[in-house]
C-alpha cells in the first residue's frame, strides 16, 4: 500500500486526532503533492478520494474530490523546502492542550531531538487561510519540524510522510509527558550540551551498518 494511505489507515485506527480533524499529504514526482480530501472520516478515506495538486500554485491536477482546506500551507511547505517530502496536521490531544495554553513543547525529554529544540506556537489564524499558511511557513524549517497551532492542533513535516507522522506522534507524546509533568512541578529542560550530546548519539542509532 502506498505510504500517504497505510498513514492514513494509522491515524484512523490510532484514534490521535477528532472525526475529520486534520490531514495529511506526501509529495510526487513531477512538481505535484497528493493530499486528503476535506471532511472525510480518516478510517472512510479511499484511494480514490485523494487529490493531487501543483506544488507550485496549489492548482488541482488530478482527483475529483475537495482537496483539505488546509491545501494551502502543504503547498507553501512543499514549494519553499525541497527535502519536504511529507506534512502531518493533527488535532491530537495533548499537543492542543499546550497550544490553547500558547506554550511551545519544550526538549524536556531526548526523544523530541530529532524534531527540533523546541516546538513552538504559531499564533493563531482561521483554518483554511493564506494567514495560516503563511504563518506556519514563518517557522518550519530543516532545525523547526514541527509546531503547535495556537487554539487549533500540531503540524510535523519530514522527508516522507511516514517521518512526518513519526514525528507529529513525538511532538504529541513529549506534550502529553511536559503537561503531566507540570502538574506536578516545572519540568527541567534538556540543556544546549545536553541536546548537543543526543543528536550525536542519534546518528549512530537503530540499525545502521557498524560505524
Ligand atoms: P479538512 O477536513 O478540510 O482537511 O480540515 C480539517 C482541519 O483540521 C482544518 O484545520
Ligand atoms: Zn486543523
Amino acid at each position: 500500500m502506498d505510504a500517504l494511505l497505510r498513514v492514513i489507515r494509522h491515524i484512523g485506527q490510532d484514534g490521535v486526532t477528532f472525526g475529520t480533524s486534520g490531514n495529511a499529504s506526501a509529495r510526487r514526482d513531477g512538481g505535484a503533492f497528493v493530499i486528503t480530501p476535506s471532511g472525510v472520516p480518516w478510517s472512510d478515506i479511499a484511494a480514490g478520494d485523494l487529490v493531487t495538486l501543483s506544488a507550485s500554485d496549489g492548482t488541482v491536477l488530478e482527483g475529483g474530490s475537495r482537496p483539505s482546506t488546509e491545501w494551502r500551507f502543504h503547498q507553501y511547505l512543499y514549494r519553499s523546502h525541497e527535502w519536504i517530502g511529507g506534512i502531518v496536521h493533527l488535532h491530537s490531544p495533548y499537543a492542543t492542550v499546550l497550544a490553547t495554553l500558547n506554550t511551545p513543547v519544550k526538549a524536556i525529554h531526548y526523544q523530541m531531538v530529532r524534531v527540533g529544540e523546541q516546538v513552538p506556537v504559531v499564533p493563531y489564524r482561521t483554518f483554511g487561510t493564506p494567514e495560516l499558511a503563511e504563518a506556519i511557513q514563518a517557522v518550519i524549517g530543516p532545525q523547526c519540524r514541527a509546531a503547535l497551532l495556537e487554539n487549533h492542533g500540531l503540524v510535523a513535516v519530514g522527508e516522507t510522510v511516514s517521518s512526518a507522522y513519526q514525528a507529529a506522534m513525538e511532538v504529541e507524546w513529549t506534550a502529553m509527558i511536559q503537561y503531566r509533568a507540570s502538574l506536578l512541578a516545572p519540568p527541567r529542560v534538556l540543556t544546549e550540551d545536553e541536546l548537543q550530546a543526543v543528536r550525536e548519539s542519534f546518528r549512530h542509532y537503530g540499525q545502521h551498518p557498524t560505524t
